[in-house]
């Protein structure tokens, strides 16, 4: 049984937002076909037909939308079968020495007992299989949640936290600028929790950059996929546009006008795909491109709304995140990605947006997009991907 939490808030819209929970939990679900899934209005059932339990708890833990669930036992509505199933399922958890009580809500009012009623009867049913249990109305050890609804009555004893936030997907899809540092999977791991669905957008730069910062990408993308089943990454070749600018630009302005391509770029295609937003991992104050002089320099080549997940956290924070989520450790891994190869000494952190029109002119802005445009790869990456080959063991035997 899942509870949808702030889902059951959102009025009209609660059929889609549904639709969307229980389309991404069946690809969660995928290698388990006979879990059955019914989405009602304040509730989401999966009848696991015989699938391991355990297994389906795991992958439903990280999936946007489901506030908790608890695995259930759905019997007859007749007082017998709710006695026997009730004393089955605390004598399952129960260690010496716990205590327990009865939580019983009753949707349907036709019942012949009512809560309190429940409370007191199936309480009772307990106690007679298990004596020496205490009952406790405060803190108990055991909850014994009894749903009558009106199909069936539901039995659960443990309620385990969900991810919380909205299921994927339903608040649109945004593009997500996914380098390989610490803060874009953090920015994509929180806009996946506001319902976002994400395409990741890659720039690389070989020969500058190696194989393997792309793979680490890729990887980085494997480890946000199981809040969504599977992530669409495009690559996009940026050598020939890092080489226009570094030929034609002054220094000072090297990664204001590289962050504008960047910034164009993922506009086009996120146009093309169909997204409403693009997401990135800037931070306040954290870089020099990270000024709000420099975001508003860099952000003026689009009215598309940019999201910033992590604009106002700290480094710490935002670590911490990346922990949780187990991205940091990839993220630390030393490939050079393609703006540190071609990062200036010191770069503007106050740029002037007339200077860099001027500076742009030297070069042909429009064929350079399309041609990045045009080289563009798209690979879906699911969870079980495994990119980081060779080169992360010799990193490993390094250590
Ligand atoms: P991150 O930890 O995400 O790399 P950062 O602190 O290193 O961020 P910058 O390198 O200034 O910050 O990049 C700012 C943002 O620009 C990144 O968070 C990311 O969203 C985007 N970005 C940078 N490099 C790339 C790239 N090679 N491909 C796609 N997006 C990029
Ligand atoms: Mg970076």
């Amino acid at each position: 049984m899942i509870r949808y939490g702030e889902l059951s808030t959102k009025g009209k819209n609660i059929k889609l937002f549904i639709q969307q929970l229980a389309k991404n939990i069946r690809s969660a679900l995928q290698a388990h076909p006979k879990v059955k899934i019914h989405g009602q209005k304040d509730r989401m059932y999966l009848i696991l037909n015989g699938e391991p339990s355990q297994i389906i708890i795991e992958k439903l833990r990280p999936i946007f939308g489901i506030q908790t669930f608890s695995p259930v036992v759905k019997v007859d509505k007749q007082l017998e079968k709710i006695y026997q199933a009730a004393a089955e399922l605390v004598a399952s958890e129960y260690v010496p020495g716990q205590s327990f009580k009865v939580n019983a809500k009753r949707a349907d009012r036709a019942f012949e007992l009512d809560t309190i009623g429940l409370n007191r009867e199936v309480g009772h049913a307990v106690i007679c299989a298990i004596p020496e249990i205490e009952v406790k109305m405060k803190q108990p050890d055991i909850e014994l949640r009894v749903e009558i609804r009106h199909d069936a009555a539901y039995l659960s004893v443990a309620t385990i936290k969900g991810a919380g936030g909205l299921p994927v997907g339903s608040s649109g899809k945004g593009m997500l600028m996914l380098s390989g540092g610490i803060d874009s999977p953090v920015a994509g791991y929180l806009a996946m929790k506001r319902g976002v669905e994400i395409e990741a957008v890659h720039f690389y730069s070989p020969p500058y950059t190696s194989e393997q910062a792309l793979n680490k990408a890729k990887e980085l993308t494997v480890k946000l996929t199981p809040y969504v089943g599977s992530i669409q990454f495009i690559t996009v070749p940026f050598t020939e546009i890092q080489e226009a600018i570094k030929e034609n630009v002054p220094s000072g302005y090297l990664m204001t006008i590289t962050r504008r391509f960047m910034m164009r770029l993922t506009d086009l295609i996120r146009e093309k795909r169909g997204g409403l937003a693009i997401i990135n991992g800037e931070s306040l104050g954290q870089v020099a491109s990270q000024t709000l002089e420099s975001m508003t320099a860099i952000n003026e080549v689009t009215t598309t709304p940019v999201i910033r997940p992590v604009i106002t956290m700290d480094k710490l924070e935002i670590i911490d995140l990346a922990e949780k989520i187990d991205t940091f450790d990839l993220a630390v891994l030393p490939f050079e990605d393609c703006c540190t190869i071609f990062a200036p000494p010191q770069p503007k952190t106050k740029p002037k947006l007339e200077k860099v029109l001027e500076y742009e002119k030297r070069l042909d802005v429009d064929d350079l997009i399309q041609r990045a445009f045009d080289g563009m790869v798209f690979e879906k990456i699911q969870t079980g991907d495994y990119f980081l080959t060779s080169g992360q063991q010799e990193f490993e035997d390094l250590l």
